[in-house]
């Protein structure tokens, strides 16, 4: 039998079309760098990627050609956003955390031709090797160019397997390595990250991605937000806890999203302010593991946090941390220590937690490595690099260690890298980070193993207290025992003002472990 069913390709020009007819007036909020509003909506956002696709081919970009952006979150990123697929281009984002070096690294990797970047990182480019064929300026000459574009002529057909964007991952192992996101692989992800029991996004909501556009497309919200005709409200470059409750507040925003550093700035100044946000407003984490003690701080506050996990590697959405009815009629001790976990995989994602015996049970206490496969998570990376991270029967190995529960909830407890061995044993670092933050005094935590003469690894924890609170080591020492075993509390804590932080807010624990390398054991 042959099935009956056009045979249409899932490209984003579908998208692109069905915003431009339907939410036209679906309003797009920017922050400028001078802090003023600036305010479009999605007809003439996508109106403007179209001339912006036409431009790009009148230009001389051709079908697979790399076009990379260097700009904060804001209506010209989402132009480009749209308007370079269109254009049967490829949209690199280069995130603008990096040292000019890496950015020139990943361009040339990449082999970029153009760049379209904000006047305010403008002097940034002075300073990278690599030289672009074309450089267009957000707030100097990027105006005069739309305006050059044709407004109306065809756009080319896509192909569903072509190439719609690119990412470099962090590199925190090796160099950075890239990721192509297909025009099927972001169709399929933003259809299934917008359902109910996944990031439910609907018409009626107003989202603000905090989560920069330069990291992982902004976890696909631009897209997603495109799809279901959401309110965009866009930061630009004012990420402080001020600034964005302003917009939460002003602009009745009704989800946010954002690594976990974000919402303990925002959490600290809601302790203190208030401000009239809208009931229930959802704030997706991810990036990092969200302590339980946020999440309970946030529903004090009438927030909801949804926790979820991924990498740029899974376009990103991996899994989610949405209680099913069975969980939800649990005790409120257990409930909260399962929305601190990472949750399930969403439909079409098989993960597994895989270790030498095989998979593991879901018991809740065997771990192994965190292994994905689905159709929109990397099959490789490009130039082939690093094929060992794909197993045999065609799983992504994360690099992720986790064990799972009897509802077959995953809970990260590290990566490989950051495992400590001590005599021999494993100790999890992200699991003791996890309860230090749960103690009333410590804003951050992060533990890293330094080296030891007798047990190879001890571990060491670097503290942030919260400002205005006084605790000691004793103290810390005490919250932790009896939570684990003796030998996972660490011997040192040492109190620091900040903790380093990687190009996308999460722990350094490279730059903690090179500040620690001479730790003397007393
Ligand atoms: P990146 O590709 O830079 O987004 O980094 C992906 C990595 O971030 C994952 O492999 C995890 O180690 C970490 N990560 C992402 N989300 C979470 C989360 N919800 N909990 C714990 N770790 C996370």
């Amino acid at each position: 039998m042959t099935a009956t069913m056009m045979d249409v390709p899932l490209t984003l020009d579908w998208i692109a079309d069905r915003a431009e007819r339907y939410m036209a007036g679906v309003e797009i909020v920017s922050r400028r760098p001078d802090k003023s509003l600036h305010r479009t909506s999605f007809g003439s956002v996508i109106q403007r990627a179209k001339r912006l696709a036409r431009g790009l081919i009148a230009g001389g970009i051709k079908k697979g050609d790399r076009v990379a952006t260097l700009m904060w979150n804001h209506a010209e990123h989402l132009e480009a956003y749209f308007g370079i697929p269109l254009a049967g281009a490829t949209l690199h984002t280069l995130n603008l955390r990096l040292h000019p070096d890496e950015i020139s690294y990943i361009a040339r990797d990449a082999g970029d031709r153009w760049l379209i970047v904000d006047e305010s990182l403008h002097q940034y480019c002075d300073k990278l090797t690599y030289k672009f064929e074309k450089v267009i300026v957000v707030g100097r000459d990027y105006e005069q160019f739309i305006e050059s574009c044709p407004a109306e002529g065809p756009l080319p057909v896509l192909d569903e397997r072509g190439e719609l964007g690119m990412c470099y991952t962090s590199g925190t192992t090796g160099k950075p390595k890239g990721v192509v996101y297909s025009h099927r692989s972001t169709i399929l992800h933003s259809l299934v990250a917008a359902l109910p029991d996944s990031l439910d996004l609907r018409r009626t909501d107003t989202l603000l991605p905090v989560v920069p556009m330069f990291h992982v497309n902004a976890w696909g919200l631009p897209f997603i937000a495109a799809m279901v005709g959401t309110k965009l409200v866009m930061p630009g470059p004012h990420l402080d806890p001020p600034s964005l409750l302003e917009l939460l507040q002003n602009e009745k925003v009704t989800v946010a999203a954002g690594v976990p550093t974000i919402w303990i700035g925002i959490r600290d100044l809601l302790d203190k302010q208030k401000y009239n946000l809208q009931p229930g407003l959802r704030m997706i984490v991810g990036g990092s593991a969200a302590p339980e003690q946020l999440i309970r701080d946030f529903d004090r506050h009438d927030m909801y946090l949804l926790h979820a996990w991924g990498m740029t590697e899974t376009s990103p959405i991996g899994s989610i941390s949405r209680l099913p009815p069975e969980l939800a009629k649990l005790d409120e001790a257990t409930r909260y220590r399962m929305r601190a976990k990472q949750g399930l995989p969403p439909p079409l994602v098989d993960l597994r937690v895989r270790n030498e015996a095989g998979d593991v049970p879901h018991d809740d206490t065997t771990s192994g490595e965190v292994l994905i496969r689905g159709p929109w998570i990397a099959g490789s990376y490009v130039g082939g690099h690093s094929p060992e991270r794909w197993t045999s029967d065609g799983f992504f190995r994360t690099g992720d260690v986790a064990r799972v529960d009897a509802y077959g909830f995953v809970q990260l407890t590290d990566r490989i890298a950051d495992l400590i061995k001590s005599g021999g044993e494993w100790i999890a670092s992200a699991a003791l980070e996890h309860a230090l933050m749960g103690h009333p005094c410590v804003r951050e935590a992060a533990v890293i193993g330094v080296a030891h003469p007798k047990w190879s690894e001890r571990p060491l924890a670097a503290v942030v207290l919260k400002e205005g609170k006084q605790c000691t080591a004793e103290d810390l020492r005490a919250h932790l025992q009896g939570k684990f075993a003796k030998f996972w509390v660490p011997d040192a804590f040492v109190f620091v003002e900040a903790i380093p932080r990687t190009s996308a807010g999460k722990f350094k624990k490279t730059a903690l472990r090179e500040q620690f390398k001479d730790w003397k054991w007393t």
